[in-house]
């Protein structure tokens, strides 16, 4: 993250800033809600309905600042399988330093860029990596989903359909191809295989 080097933002998202007044006489704590995350924290992995941000800020060495506390959030996305609204809940503890912006070294881990003239903390940065890794990389609806039905799209987990199980085959018959290349690996089998599945 490059230091803000705008002097006012058009529209600034209020949702995660802490003001700083009163902390010279011990830290401030704060618990909020962030609404509409998607809106105030910039990119998120999953469509988020909010955030929840339990948080305490102190002096730290020198002129930085130090932000820790904890977040819970919630979303709902498709299950990758089969595409059912799952509902995904993300927690994590965090750990943020601030310094003035001559002293953030780019790539630095959990350091951020104090903008002291606002007379507040921007905690949007923190918030939004430690969603980005705590977010599940793949949303499923349970461990075990069997997903659809290649052939006619039901949800396997609620019912059976009657679909001859071609898939499988196709798709060992294709890693097959690429590690082996043995001529007439497959054969007959290739003829249903998904087009561009396999680059
Ligand atoms: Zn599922
Ligand atoms: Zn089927």
């Amino acid at each position: 993250m490059s230091p803000r080097r705008t002097l006012r933002s058009p529209d600034p998202p209020e949702a995660a800033r802490i003001g700083l007044a009163g902390l010279d006489a011990g830290p401030i704590e704060r618990a909020f809600r962030v609404e509409a995350p998607g809106e105030s924290l910039g990119a998120l992995p999953l469509p988020f309905e909010y955030v929840d941000v339990e948080v305490e800020v102190r002096r730290a060495d020198g002129a930085a600042i130090r932000a820790r506390g904890t977040l819970g959030a919630r979303a709902v996305a498709e299950c990758r399988r089969c595409l059912e609204p799952t509902r995904i809940r993300v927690r994590a503890s965090w750990d943020a330093l601030y310094r003035p912006p001559g002293r953030v070294t780019p790539g630095e881990e959990g350091v951020w860029a104090l903008d002291a003239q606002s007379g507040e903390l921007d905690l949007a940065g923190p918030i939004r990596e430690e969603l980005w890794v705590n977010a599940p990389a793949w949303v499923e609806c349970s461990r075990d989903c069997p997903g659809l039905c290649p052939t006619c799209g039901v949800r396997l987990a609620e019912q059976d359909c009657d679909c001859a199980p071609p898939e499988p085959d196709a798709r060992w018959a294709a890693l097959e191809g690429l590690g082996g290349r043995s001529a007439g690996a497959s054969e007959g089998a290739s003829e249903g295989a998904p087009e561009g599945d396999i680059p």
